[in-house]
């Protein structure tokens, strides 16, 4: 398999003339060598003491998890790659992680130090108060915390977070929401290739999760929190972006029109 594959790539790069991988940046994850970013855990579910295993919320996770290793160990191999899937973790009220002791307080997140993906499940419960019903609002919660992980493995986020060191708090925001808007828009990738493996979208799902995804925009959450906003308090984008890039990723189902960075002028 190994050889068949190696001489797949090989005529690949004689018709194109370019390792495919390249394109996407994940020359890294074909030859093992992680670049210093960790190994990945090897995938699947992980409950923190305070999780309930046997919840709905809790199967309902699992299941998103499996369509996210499916589809993107597919897209990998379309562009000559090999998914390594990030572990996923259960948690309630409070999570230790590579990424320092977190809250339910602080929602989902993604670890790139243990490349681990935290899903509160409090925070899903609270999704429905926030304006977020419907399932696939949290579909799409995962699906972008899962993004997290793959520019992980392009090396994005290193380069990311590099960068951000050397500037102003300002311009570290807008960094961080080049990479968030990024995510939205893998996640919209994924939900295109899912789809079109498994028909998995059932009626409404695409408004709910374009709903959650408006629902979390800087914009919407700094006005309910009081504030006026300003695009320079911004650090995942403003609903309208953050739906714009879900939609994007959703339509084209490719990662390469994902490139937040480049149409906005930035080099990593
Ligand atoms: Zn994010």
């Amino acid at each position: 398999m190994g050889g068949l594959m190696t001489i797949g790539l090989m005529v690949a790069g004689l018709v194109f003339g370019f390792n495919p991988s390249k394109l996407i940046g994940l020359t890294n994850s074909l030859g093992g060598g992680g670049g210093g970013l960790g190994l990945p855990t090897g995938g699947g579910v992980e409950y923190d003491a305070n999780a309930a295993k046997n919840d709905e919320d809790a199967q309902f996770v699992s299941a998103i998890l499996g369509y996210t290793e499916d589809t993107w160990t597919q897209v990998f191999k379309s562009y000559g790659a090999k998914y390594q899937p990030p572990k996923l973790v259960m948690f309630e009220k409070s999570v230790r992680s590579a990424c320092g002791t977190q809250s339910s307080a602080a929602g989902p997140f993604y670890c790139p130090g243990d490349n681990q993906v935290y899903i509160d499940l409090d925070f899903f419960r609270e999704l429905k108060k926030m304006g977020a019903p419907g399932d696939f609002a949290r579909a799409y919660v995962i699906g972008h915390e899962v993004a997290h992980h793959i520019q992980n493995l392009q090396g994005i986020s290193m380069k990311v977070q590099r960068q951000q060191r050397q500037v102003s708090k300002t311009q570290a925001n807008r960094l961080s929401v080049l990479t968030e808007l990024q995510a939205d828009c893998y996640a919209g990738v994924w939900v295109h290739h899912t789809q079109k493996r498994t028909k998995f979208l059932e009626l409404g799902d695409l408004e709910e999760g374009l709903n959650a995804a408006a629902q979390i925009g800087d914009d919407v959450l700094l006005r309910k929190a009081g504030h006026t906003p300003h695009e320079s308090m911004y650090t995942h984008g403003s609903a309208a972006q953050r739906q714009e890039w879900f939609t994007k990723g959703i339509q084209f189902g490719d990662m390469r029109q994902c490139d937040t960075f480049g149409l906005a002028g930035v080099s990593l």
